[in-house]
């Protein structure tokens, strides 16, 4: 008999967990990419408590596909800085401003795009801050003039952080990762040419394109962007950490064990806090 009701408890949870994924849309960022003349067909579904995250980490350390990972499992909106400049990139040059070819001359030396260029676009798209599903904010904020920036502009909206997670890794082990990363020229998808290779050599396994070593992933441009990040983001940790919101995550292993090590530190995170508040409200109801 226990073990038909635990039977029966296992399907229906199962059933409420697909039924809640189907309900998950994948977000098709128009908006993020395009800017205001975008527009969203596919909007996450969102729920009372919207994840609000940003993804910390030197470049190598798999920023871009845990925000895709966490995006898709958390009904958020993956919202990268990087793919605004490279989905510009790809567009004929009539289209793009003076300063959008600026920034992507900065893109392809490896170095920071100047924090007005890169601020005039996030504000441009502060809409997006709003999407009902939440956000993970993926190389941005970069610098502390661009966290500050953020922060004046999420209190003048109305919105919080929910965390900031800063995924850890040595250097040597970033250095291998980037030179060795393959993306497709047309999707976007990322390989590593050991870790993680194509099923056809230099061939994308979902839409066969051709896979490419990115511009900034050259040997002389990483190194240009380990120090731009040591010099620039690294201080952002202690800049959220003082704010109470750093959440620290080690990004080795598989990138689905780092995700499910980020949603377990994450959901922690919000049982906490929901647990503090509980403890402070049954507090002040003893003391009154
Ligand atoms: P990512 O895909 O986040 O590694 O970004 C690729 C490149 O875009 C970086 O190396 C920078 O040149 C530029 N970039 C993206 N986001 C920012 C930012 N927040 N501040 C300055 N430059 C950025």
């Amino acid at each position: 008999m226990r073990r038909i009701v635990i039977w029966i408890t296992a399907m229906v949870m199962l059933g409420a967990y697909i039924a809640g994924m189907a309900k998950l849309v994948k977000a098709d960022r128009v908006a993020w990419l395009q800017g205001p003349s975008g527009h969203c067909e596919e909007v996450p579904q969102g729920n009372s408590a919207p994840w609000r995250v940003v993804l910390l980490g030197a470049p190598g350390v798999g920023k871009g596909t845990q925000a895709a990972l966490l995006a898709e499992q958390m009904g958020a909106c993956h919202l990268s800085t990087g793919d605004v400049f490279r989905h510009a990139d790809g567009r004929p040059e009539c289209e793009q401003s003076v300063a959008m070819q600026e920034a992507m001359e900065f893109m392809r030396r490896g170095e920071l795009v100047p924090d007005a260029t890169v601020w005039e676009m996030v504000r441009e798209r502060k809409a997006c801050l709003h999407c009902r599903g939440g956000f993970i904010l993926d190389g941005f904020p970069r610098t502390l003039a661009q966290a500050e920036s953020l922060q004046t502009l999420l209190v003048r909206e109305g919105l919080a952080l929910t965390a900031v997670v800063n995924y850890e890794m040595p250097e040597a082990e970033i250095v291998a990762r980037l030179g060795g990363r393959r993306t497709c020229e047309a999707c976007k998808a990322v390989y590593h040419v050991t870790e993680r290779p194509a099923k056809v050599d230099g061939q994308c396994d979902k839409c066969g394109g051709k896979l490419v070593l990115r511009e900034d992933d050259r040997p002389e441009a990483i190194k240009v962007r380990l120090e731009a990040y040591e010099r620039s983001t690294a201080p952002l940790i202690s800049y959220y950490q003082k704010m109470g919101l750093l959440l620290r995550v080690p990004a080795t292993g598989s990138a689905e064990e780092i995700c499910v090590r980020t949603i377990v530190d994450l959901k922690g995170r919000r049982l906490k806090g929901f647990a503090e508040k509980l403890w402070a409200a049954a507090e002040n109801r003893r003391d009154t």
